[in-house]
């Protein structure tokens, strides 16, 4: 077996749960009740009946990218994987914005936790980043970034954490219920421990 040496990690709800602040939040401005188990699939939007672009602003108007709490145990076992000289890279397709520097936020965000020493990747192409800088695991929540490096990368362990949104609806929906099996699933990021070696 072929050593780790390097993870990628998706942020938003893969570091701290994302949706479950968003929800309640977003419910509360639009006059719904959307559940965590309503959002069984990409396109969520509909939910509230909303728009991306009103979808963005509500996520600045809240300050999610740099006010909510990553996960005690997340923060610890990063320190871990750090310890153990495994590099980690974190990868965000997070909003931009002209009158929001969502890169400083971020950044002052994971320094509250210590974790500043991460390189940070901004950008939404998850399988060229995964190519140019040949990551041994991958782990993120939606679905597609997870098809995307299955489909192209035979070196690259794919990780799925499970959330509503990824679960078998989801690979009924896009045709692919052959693949639920295949894909490892874990229930925290704490489980990629398992992974290493
Ligand atoms: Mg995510």
């Amino acid at each position: 077996m072929k050593k780790i040496k390097k993870i990628w990690i998706d942020i938003d709800d893969t570091l701290y749960p994302f949706m479950e602040y968003l929800l309640p939040l977003l419910n509360k401005d639009f006059w719904k009740n959307v559940k965590m188990e309503d959002i069984n699939s990409f396109d969520l939007l509909y939910l509230w009946e909303i728009d991306r672009e009103e979808f963005k602003n509500k996520i600045k108007k809240y300050n999610i990218y740099e006010t909510w709490e990553i996960y005690n145990e997340t923060i610890t076992l990063i320190k871990n994987l750090k310890k153990k000289n495994i590099q980690i890279l974190f990868v965000t397709s997070r909003f931009q914005y002209n009158d929001y520097d969502t890169i400083k936020k971020t950044k002052q965000w994971l320094k509250k936790y210590n974790l500043d020493g991460i390189e940070i990747i901004f950008n939404n192409n998850k399988w060229n980043i995964c190519k140019i800088h040949n990551i041994d695991i991958f782990v993120d929540d939606w679905l597609h970034n997870i098809l995307d490096i299955i489909e192209k990368s035979k070196k690259t362990k794919t990780l799925i954490l499970d959330q509503p949104w990824n679960r078998i609806a989801e690979f009924k929906k896009l045709k692919i219920t052959h693949l639920f099996e295949k894909i490892d699933r874990i229930k925290n990021l704490n489980e990629i421990i398992k992974y290493i070696y």
